[in-house]
């Protein structure tokens, strides 16, 4: 087995690291960067937002172990304790690969157009003020958009962002892109639906700002500042994320204990 360790850069993950090397050369791993067949990633969920996108570009033929170094995460599930345990289920056990949809985007700006593949969600919000776009689906006109962003995300990023926007959560078998408004302006001048749309597979928006306004586009984690966007395409994507699953731990369980204060393992 081939792989790769991303971590937080802290002293508890770089500490993981090592013991992850003694126990995957135990057991005959191949630790190799450039075409891993498993990334590990040690940290958080933001760790495993770099990692996904560090391989964005071979993730038909890379699976992702998120390991957390503090509180449980959505894509970080093993705890710093279960180590050797893992390790031990990567070597003797074959996986469950579950396959989650991710989002895609073609932002056509005056000179390009540049392709994005997000895990959580990609956000647009305006630099200088009020972020105005219509916003088409299925090139036609849905809505005038007005206020401080738009958040498009993915089945397993409507637990992030999303949810926070008052958006539905989405189990990951739901292959569909959601739109959230960020602070929209309604009035009897300006109208939004104000209620989150999920959009299914097949079907895609356009987000056509108004001309020469700074947007802050935001792919996960990363930022990108634009002065020269004229629209943006969002869709499911036809790439998938896979995560190898050693144990099951069911998507309405990691919401669970994410979000409400029950431990009913105990
Ligand atoms: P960060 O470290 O500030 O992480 C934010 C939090 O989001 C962390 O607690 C992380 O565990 C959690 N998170 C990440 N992905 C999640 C998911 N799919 N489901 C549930 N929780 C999740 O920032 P970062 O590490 O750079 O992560 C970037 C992410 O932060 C973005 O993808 C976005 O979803 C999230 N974010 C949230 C808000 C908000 O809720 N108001 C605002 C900006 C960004």
């Amino acid at each position: 087995m081939k792989y790769t360790i991303i971590d937080r850069g802290d002293a508890l993950s770089k500490s993981l690291v090592q013991q992850f090397h003694s126990l995957a050369a135990e057991r005959g791993f191949i630790h190799n960067n450039e075409q891993p067949e498993i990334v590990i990633s040690i940290g958080g969920d933001g760790t495993l937002l770099q990692a996904f996108h560090n391989y964005v570009d071979c993730i038909a033929d890379v699976a992702f172990v998120g390991i957390h170094t503090g509180h449980l995460g959505f894509y970080a599930d093993w705890k710093a304790d279960e180590l050797e345990e893992l390790v031990r289920l990567m070597a003797e056990e074959t996986p469950i690969m579950v396959r989650y949809p991710l989002a895609q985007i073609e932002v056509e700006t005056s000179t390009e157009t540049l392709h994005y593949l997000s895990l959580n969600e990609f956000s647009l919000k305006g630099v200088d003020g009020t972020l105005v776009a219509q916003i088409n689906v299925n090139d036609e006109l849905f809505e005038m958009f007005r206020g401080d962003g738009i958040v498009i995300s993915t089945p397993t990023g409507s637990t992030a962002y999303n949810k926070s926007l008052g958006g539905a959560i989405v189990h990951p078998s739901i292959e569909s892109i959601q739109i959230a408004e960020i602070a929209s302006i309604n009035n009897r001048v300006f109208r939004t639906l104000g209620s989150s749309v999920l959009l299914p597979k097949h079907h895609h928006c356009d987000i056509i700002s108004k001309k020469d306004q700074r947007i802050q586009l935001s792919i996960d984690h990363v930022n990108i500042m634009h002065s020269d966007i004229k629209s943006i395409r969002c869709s499911v994507a036809s790439r998938k994320v896979s995560f190898p699953r050693y144990r099951p731990f069911p998507f309405w369980n990691r919401v669970r204990d994410a979000f409400l204060d029950y431990d009913v393992r105990d």
